[in-house]
């Protein structure tokens, strides 16, 4: 989703200009709620530069990505489970890369749902301003807030996962009509999908074309929409600022704490914790190891630009056997997010609290449940995740143009989110390796085969810590 186009030589990269975009929008909006403030002839003007121009230009961008949401997830979370089944000849290799990606995923999910409800971030907003916030989008808000709070037994909230009718779902999914569990229900008809299509092999092969060229055209919309970011960023942001003023850069700064604690927390604790159980290696030996790939990470924000860097800390730093690595990388890229996927969690439960919506424990459960997958789902490219968080938002009663108050800040945090995730996808890869009886009986020979001066990071994988 980078302005790479060789033609764009002196352009400023995309990142740049969206950065530009938001810095404009967010200082020109607090100019603006200043004046509207002081004289009423300027608010009759602001308020006309918010509805006729900052919100329509902000809605046409957000709906470019709305768009193409559902083929986008469908085609990804099928093609993700058909390229483990691809390789189901690795057997037990794929079953613990799930196995891992799932203990890592839940995990972070589970860290940004407590540390939102903990610190309520969006609770921080001052209460008229909250309450102005409200009515501004009432009309989108109010149906949907009700219907998020919906009191679902748990049982039918697991019924539910599996649609009677995967299309009504799709329909139903953006826009809340949804009978069912909607997104998610549409995400676990793309697993079954997936499945079914990975087990009846060659006849399969025409789908599976289909959905690459589903996947690339979803992916072609969003680069036209990222080309208009900078101004569709900058316009929802002018339009939320002018209207909340310094309360909302307030509010976001303790939004952006508690995601930065959840990524510390997963960070630090999480993948040292199951790195030293299961890939028996000291957690510093791998971070030193992998340290050149959480770089390229921060600074691309893309687990795919970050996929040759990554590769080649797996078998040179790690000593991880190309088979392994390349497989679980490669899935991982796109299929294990677990930044991502925390990330997610915290931006929607953080938006309802700003909106006010109340979430039941069933819609709760949801929210866990559909950022994991979002996760699963999302393309490991800059700002990948913010379609499925719009649709995260939707399905529980948020509004999307709500988007705008996190956009300002979604570039510093896609920059360590997309570390979590690089990170992660070589934290599986060392904890399959290491459990796998195949490279344990041949590590010592290959893990030291040309390496003498790097002995710490050439020992570290074959147990040398534990
Ligand atoms: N930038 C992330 C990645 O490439 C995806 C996202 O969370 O937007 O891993």
């Amino acid at each position: 989703m980078e302005a790479t186009a060789p033609s764009a030589k002196r352009r400023l990269p995309l990142h740049t200009q969206i950065l530009i975009g938001l810095l404009v929008g967010g200082t020109l909006g607090l100019v603006a709620n200043y004046a509207a403030a002081t004289s009423a002839d300027a608010a009759g003007v602001v308020n006309s530069a918010v509805e006729y121009v900052a919100q329509p230009v902000g809605k046409i961008f957000l709906r470019l990505m709305m768009m193409v949401v559902i083929p986008l997830v469908f085609s990804a979370l099928s093609l993700a489970v058909v390229e483990l089944g691809d390789l189901r000849h690795l057997g037990r290799v794929g079953l613990r890369t799930l196995g891992f990606t799932a203990i890592f995923s839940f995990a972070a999910v589970m860290i940004g749902v407590v540390l939102v409800g903990t610190f309520e971030p969006g609770n921080t907003l001052d209460p008229d301003q909250k309450e102005r916030l409200q009515t501004q989008f009432a009309s989108k808000a109010q149906e949907s807030a009700e219907k998020a709070a919906f009191a679902k037994k748990p049982a039918d909230t697991i019924v539910d996962l599996l649609p009677e009718n995967p299309f009504q779902e799709m329909v139903g999914a953006l826009d809340g009509s949804s009978k069912g569990n909607g997104m998610l229900a549409v995400m676990v008809f793309s697993l079954i999908f997936g499945i079914a299509l990975s087990s009846v092999g060659e006849v399969g092969r025409t789908v599976v074309g289909f959905l690459q060229g589903l996947f690339a055209l979803s992916m072609a919309v969003i680069n036209f929409a990222m080309k208009l970011a900078p101004y569709g960023a900058g316009c929802l942001v002018f339009a939320i600022t002018a209207q909340l003023g310094i309360d909302i850069v307030i509010t976001l700064a303790w939004f952006v704490l508690t995601a930065m604690a959840g990524f510390a927390i997963h960070l630090c604790i999480v993948y040292p914790a199951v790195i030293f159980a299961f890939a028996r290696m000291k957690p510093l030996d791998f971070f030193r190891a992998v340290r050149e790939a959480m770089v390229v990470a921060f600074g691309t924000s893309s687990s795919n630009a970050t996929l040759p860097t990554a590769l080649r800390v797996a078998k040179d730093e790690l000593k991880l056997p190309p088979k392994i690595a390349n497989f679980v990388l490669t899935v991982g890229a796109t299929g294990n997010q677990n930044g991502t996927a925390l990330y997610e969690g915290v931006v929607v439960l953080f938006l309802a609290q700003v909106f006010g919506v109340d979430l039941s424990p069933a819609a709760q459960f949801q929210v866990v449940l559909m950022a994991v997958l979002a996760g699963v789902g999302t393309a490991g490219v800059p700002g990948g995740s913010i379609p499925l968080i719009v649709v995260l938002m939707q399905s529980i009663g948020v509004p999307a143009a709500g988007i705008g108050i996190i956009l300002g800040v979604d570039r510093l945090l896609d920059m360590c989110r997309t570390v979590l995730n690089v990170t992660g996808d070589l934290a599986v890869a060392a904890c399959v390796a290491r459990t796998d009886e195949e490279f344990v009986a041949t590590a010592p020979p290959s893990a030291t085969e040309n390496d003498n001066e790097n002995s710490t990071e050439a020992t570290a994988v074959d147990g040398e810590a534990s």
